[in-house]
Parts: structure tokens; sequence; C-alpha cells
């Protein structure tokens, strides 16, 4: 039986997550559970689930969930504070990391600094600060174990293989929404045309992350740390059917890949269960279904933001860290339709540009340039045309 505590919870990973915790009461016990701002669902999930504890982030939020679960058997803690201790505890075995941005950062530090198991939804961490986490997780023998799932492909394609052996991974895409569109078309898309994603079904903002293809360019750089690979070891491409989840070319020449329908409850299942394979209901792939898979370049020129998280990952030191709260805050506004599709890109190459350059960043190093990217791209977003400033 493995104790799990869900980080993010009321997610689209996190509610997936339970659905597998659901399935496998044999298998899984939840004993912690965090949300920021939907205590409603927080509050049912807690009575569903009968965790030990909650952690409600938004603090304004605590003394509603707090009288919800006051007939309950459950502790209830509210901020991001909280959160670091409750996930270091003793019976925690397995630390689900599926907050979204930043914002999940400090408390997947608080899990590997004790030494926990930690299945890692939350790529915006590694992002922003994948040498430093990825160190302290080897000081500290912490294991994380990819839930994202192209990185799930990839961990799979590397059990019984010995990591020297890689000549490269290959990250799918699926291209998203947009797919062979140009320039005069994408400066008109709005925020409920990029929300269709063609074959997940996922969180607001890692479904514009995918329409813009910043979520291949994070991808890569979570790839990087994730599996101690060089730059150049690492490819990029289009396959709009989105069943062969990532390949790896070993020094031989071989190529593995992980195929499947996708449904990322098939990932997080693998990450949660690992070392072991566990049966489930999910559909299953038939060539019926899919008599043809394609493969092609990814539009660099069009999707820039791809362009520029590959650029940040090759000059390393802060420029992921600011490449990405400059993308969170302009998704965000993109959201809200105060930016267009196409001055995303613009707005997060004047930050990278703006924000002094740190080649070897501490973790207050990382605090800063986040805050200060932050404040740069905000000004920039306030000056867009759309803002309603
Ligand atoms: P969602 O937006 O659906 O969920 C985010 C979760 O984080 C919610 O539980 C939310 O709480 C919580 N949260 C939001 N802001 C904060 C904050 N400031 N502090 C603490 N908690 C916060 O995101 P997804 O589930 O889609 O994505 C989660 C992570 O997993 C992301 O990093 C994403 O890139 C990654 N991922 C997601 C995939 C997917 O299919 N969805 C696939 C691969 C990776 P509340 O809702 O209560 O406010
Ligand atoms: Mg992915």
């Amino acid at each position: 039986m493995k104790r799990l505590a869900i980080l993010g919870s009321t997610g689209s990973i996190g509610t997936q997550a339970l659905e597998v915790v659901a399935a496998h009461p044999d298998l899984f016990e939840v004993e912690v559970l965090s949300a920021h701002s939907n205590d409603t669902l927080l509050v049912e999930q807690a009575i569903k689930f009968k965790p030990n504890a909650v952690v409600v982030t938004d603090e304004s939020k605590y003394e509603a969930v707090k009288a919800a679960l006051h007939a309950y058997p459950v502790k209830v803690f509210a901020g991001l504070k909280s959160l670091n201790e409750v996930v270091q505890w003793d019976t925690v075995d397995v630390v689900l990391g599926a907050i979204v941005g930043f914002a999940g950062l400090h408390s997947i530090l608080a899990a590997v600094d004790a030494g926990k198991y930690v299945a890692l939804a939350n790529k915006e961490t590694l992002v922003v600060a994948g040498e430093l986490v990825m160190k302290r997780a080897a000081e500290k023998g912490s294991l994380i174990v990819p839930v994202d799932s192209e990185h799930s492909a990839i961990f799979q394609c590397l059990v019984g293989e010995s990591s020297r052996t890689i000549e490269k991974v290959i990250l799918t895409a699926s291209g998203g929404p947009f797919l062979g569109k140009k320039p005069n078309f994408l400066v008109n898309v709005k925020a409920s045309h990029a929300l269709q994603h063609p074959n997940w079904t996922m969180g607001a903002k890692i479904t514009i992350d995918s329409a813009t293809l910043m979520n291949k360019g994070l991808e890569m750089i979570e790839a990087k740390w994730l599996f101690g690979l060089q730059n150049e070891q690492i490819e990029v491409t289009i396959h709009p059917q989105s069943i062969v989840h990532s390949l790896v070319q070993f020094n031989d020449g071989s190529l593995k890949a992980q195929l499947g329908l996708p449904d990322m409850k098939l990932p997080i299942q693998y990450a949660l269960a690992f070392p072991h394979r566990i049966h489930n209901d999910f559909k299953r792939f038939d060539f019926k279904d899919f008599p043809k898979l394609n493969f092609e370049a990814p539009d660099y020129k069009t999707f820039r933001n791809l362009a520029l998280a590959k650029d940040a990952m090759f000059k390393g030191g802060n420029a992921p860290c600011v490449l990405n709260a400059a993308n969170e805050v302009v998704v965000h506004a993109f959201l809200q339709n105060k930016v267009g599709f196409m001055e995303m890109s613009e707005m997060i190459e004047q930050t990278l540009e703006q924000v002094n350059f740190i080649e070897h960043p501490t973790l207050e190093d990382y605090e800063n340039s986040d805050k200060e990217a932050r404040i740069r791209v905000q000004e920039l977003v306030k000056k867009s045309q759309l803002s309603t400033y």
C-alpha cells in the first residue's frame, strides 16, 4: 500500500490521479490532498478519499474548508508553507506534484529534501530549477519519476538500459489546434479557439502552451534535467495523432518508442505504481482507428515559443526561469483576452532581453529572476492594444 500526497488534487492531473487511486484501493491510499482555490471540490475529495490532511494553499479559503470538514477526522492546513511541511511527513510515501507553474517548485524541493519518491507532473519545476532539483534529489536519494506523457514514454524506454547508451531522445508533439497555421491566421485567434485541443483535455495553462508549442519547449528542458542529457541530444517531431508518446535512439541506432492512446491516466498510473506495471480497463489502441501515423518537422518560425524555449535551454542559467515566468504571465493575460496569440512570443523575448542573465543561479536567484520577469512582462502586457488597463 502506497500512501500518497496529491498536490494540486483539484486540477486535471490531480482529479485523474484520484480516478487511478479509486480504481486500485488495494494499492494506493490518500494521505494528503492540496488545492488552491477550489474549496468545494477539495472538500468533496476529502470526504470521499479520507486523507489524514488537506492543505488549501489560498489562505482565504481556510475557514470555509475547515467548517465544511469539521465533522470529519481530517486535519486542515492553509498556505504553501504548510504544504512544504506535510509532504515531508513519514506517513507520505509518494508525492504527486500536480500544481501548475512556479508555485509548485517549493513543495517539490521539500519532498526531494525529505528523500521522497516524487511522481512529477509539474514540469515548470524542472524548467525553472532543474539543475538544482536533480542535484538535490541525487544527494537525498529522492527518485523523480515523470508523469508528463512524453517523459513517461522515455522513462519506460529506458527501463533495463544504461543512460550512457542514449544517442538522442525525440519528443513528439501533437502540434496543437493550430498545426499548419501561419501568422496571418494566428494573430486573430482567441483563447476560446486555443482551448480546443485535438487530443488531450488538460488544464487551461498547458492547453495554451500546447497551442503555442511552448509546452514542447518546456518539455525539452524537462527532458534535459530528468535524463541528464546534452542540449544537442533532444529533438522534437510533430506527430498529430499523439499515439507515439516519444522515442529514444541508442548508440547502436536502435529506436525504442512507447505507444498508447492519449490518456493521461496511463502515465499517472505508471508513475504511481513504478516499478510495477498494473492492470487497468482503459480503452486499448486499435490500428483500425489509426491506419496512418504521421511525423513532420515543427515550424519554429511561426511557433516562436518553441525556438525561444530551445534558445533558453542552450543559454542555461536563469534563462529558462525567466522564460517560464514571462510565459505564465502572458498565458494568463491571453486567457483573459488581454494580449494576442502572436504577442505572447514577442513579450517573452523582450523579457528575456531585459532580465539580467545569471549563469549559476542559487534558489534565491531563481526566486528573484521569477519576480523580476513577472514585473517586466506585466509592463509589456499593459501596453498591449488588447489590454483594458
Ligand atoms: P490545472 O490547472 O488543471 O490544475 C492545477 C492545480 O494546481 C489545481 O489543483 C490548482 O488548484 C492548483 N494550483 C493552481 N495555482 C496554485 C498555486 N498558486 N498554489 C498552489 N496550487 C495551485 O493544471 P493541470 O492539472 O493541467 O497541470 C498540472 C501540472 O501538470 C502542470 O505543470 C502541467 O504542465 C502538468 N501536466 C499536465 C498535463 C495534463 O494533461 N493536464 C499533462 C502533462 C503535464 P485549484 O484548482 O484548487 O485552484
Ligand atoms: Mg507532455
